[in-house]
């Protein structure tokens, strides 16, 4: 790793003293300048991405040869002259650039493919809302202008138009590598940062073709972005994350503070425009109004899904807190605010219901003889037939380990105890249960109920399992009554 952190920081120092001294604009200078760091940046990145197993490599080697291109573009260009001064420097300068492109986007869908990311439709609202925004940019700063133009100085619209398209579509592909396949792989958000620069380099490169524009500061500026996005390129070349990309995401956060920037970038966008083009034609406006509504529409589907993700969140959260795992029934604490909400929406003639708590017999010899797999099962098929001999008003819970509590809203105890030897009959594989039944008066907390319940339970293990009793009521010292339909020997 130290080999290709020394050559990150040579290629760094080398590329920024270029970038400086590409100040001087026109000229053989800046042309070989940008030759020289684009051939610097190709011997890097296929020296780094030698590490990485061959398939990953493509990608990268793509991307290398879109800079080989750029390389080509510049050469040619700054030996004849430097600048756009000729039509056939021209030619060849876009010809270079959207090879660039075409490299650069074909590396992506390789990466896009590889994560089969292209289902994602969140990262694709992104990506489209990003487009929408930067379109409605090149349309008012590279396209629009054409009619300022003359064809010698600066190409036609038609160069323009495939030039921008190609560059909207490669940032459209970062977007989607970016924020569809990994969204924590440092690798792929240098790689879409350099996307980003390139673009706005370029968009600035052609807006600074134009008559009455500040040319040197506009060429500077369009430089350093490049080369600052040939810097990021080759840093994520070296970044131990580049041998994620393409591999599967494991996990996946949802949202980001990423996903908040991009799209409120998108959004504010056609305002600024706006407020910064003063030349403000009808056609820009027209323009400002499409892009504002389309990316209204897509900041509304995004939010619409983002709603949708936080509903199933907050949905899961809320089984995960009420329900038992294993059997899916409610578990003990929703149980309790059942009986909380029947005790407080039934004050009428007779406040009371029963409450049973059971449990299943000799459930850690049927582990220990069938094993802890088999023993889940039967808790599972257990709870799944209890539940079938219930009504839809009566409450079955999973206490915790083989005990289940039930709640019936008649305070009856003899049916209450009838349902009961229906549970007890419908236990599967065999097995059975003894059980506790109270009567529980809602003027009381329904764990005193509950421990009257247990205490029936308890003499039921006692005088030899698989029977029902029924908790003396708190009021009478009744002895319990019992049923025993066939005792276990
Ligand atoms: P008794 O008839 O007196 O109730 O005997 P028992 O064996 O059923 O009771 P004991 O309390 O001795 O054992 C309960 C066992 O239940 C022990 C524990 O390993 C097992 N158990 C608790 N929760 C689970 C679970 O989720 N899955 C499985 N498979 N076993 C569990
Ligand atoms: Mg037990
Ligand atoms: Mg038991």
């Amino acid at each position: 790793m130290t080999r290709y952190r020394t050559a990150s920081v040579v290629t760094s120092c080398v590329a920024l003293a270029a970038a400086v001294s590409a100040w001087r604009p026109h000229g053989c200078t800046q042309g070989l300048v940008r030759v020289t760091i684009s051939i610097l940046v190709v011997v890097f990145v296929v020296i780094s991405v030698r590490r990485l197993p061959w398939r990953d490599q493509m990608p990268w080697q793509l991307f290398a040869v879109g800079h080989l291109a750029t390389a080509a573009g510049a050469l040619v260009s700054s030996l004849s002259g430097g600048g756009l001064n000729t039509q056939q420097a021209q030619l060849w300068t876009a010809g270079a650039a959207l090879l660039f492109l075409a490299a650069n986007s074909a590396g992506m869908a390789v990466l896009i493919r590889r994560w089969n990311i292209h289902r994602d439709s969140a990262a694709s609202i992104e990506s489209a809302a990003v487009v929408v925004s930067l379109s409605l940019i090149s349309w008012v700063w590279a396209i629009a202008p054409a009619d300022e133009l003359t064809v010698a100085a600066s190409g036609d619209v038609g160069v323009r138009l495939a030039f921008v398209g190609a560059g909207l579509l490669e940032v459209a592909l970062a977007v989607l590598v970016m924020r569809g396949g990994s969204r924590t792989v440092v690798a792929a958000r240098l790689l879409t940062a350099a996307t980003f620069l390139s673009w706005f380099g370029s968009i600035l490169h052609i807006a600074g073709n134009r008559p009455m524009t500040d040319d040197s500061l506009i060429a500077w500026l369009s430089n350093t972005l490049w080369t600052l996005a040939m810097l990021l390129l080759a840093a994520a070349a070296a970044h131990p994350s580049a041998a994620r990309l393409g591999r599967p995401a494991s996990t996946r956060p949802a949202h980001s503070v990423i996903t908040l920037a991009m799209l409120g970038g998108a959004a504010i966008l056609p305002p600024v425009t706006l407020l910064v083009d003063t030349v403000r034609s009808s056609a820009t406006v027209i323009a400002v109004a499409v892009a504002s509504m389309l990316l209204v529409l897509l900041l509304l589907l995004r939010v619409g899904q983002l709603l949708r993700h936080v509903q199933r969140q907050s949905n899961l959260l809320y089984l995960q807190a009420n329900r038992d795992e294993l059997t899916t029934l409610p578990n003990r604490r929703s149980w309790s605010e059942a009986a909380a909400t029947l005790a407080s929406d039934s004050p009428g003639e007779e406040p009371a219901a029963a409450v049973a708590i059971l449990d299943l017999d000799r459930f850690k010899l049927y582990n220990d003889t069938f094993g802890h797999a088999a023993g889940d099962d039967l808790l599972r098929s257990a709870a799944e037939a209890w539940r079938r001999c219930l009504r839809a008003t009566d409450v079955l819970a999973r206490h915790g380990g083989e005990e289940f509590v039930v709640l019936l809203p008649s305070p009856d105890t003899e049916i209450a105890r009838r349902v009961l030897e229906r549970m007890q009959e419908a236990t599967p594989y065999s097995q059975s249960f003894s059980a506790g039944i109270a009567r529980w008066e809602f003027r009381e907390p329904v764990d005193a109920a509950l421990a009257r319940a247990d205490e029936a339970l308890y003499r039921a293990k006692a005088e030899g399992r698989r029977r029902v009793y029924i908790a003396p009521s708190p009021t009478t010292t009744a002895p319990a009554r019992h049923t025993a339909p066939s005792p276990v020997p």
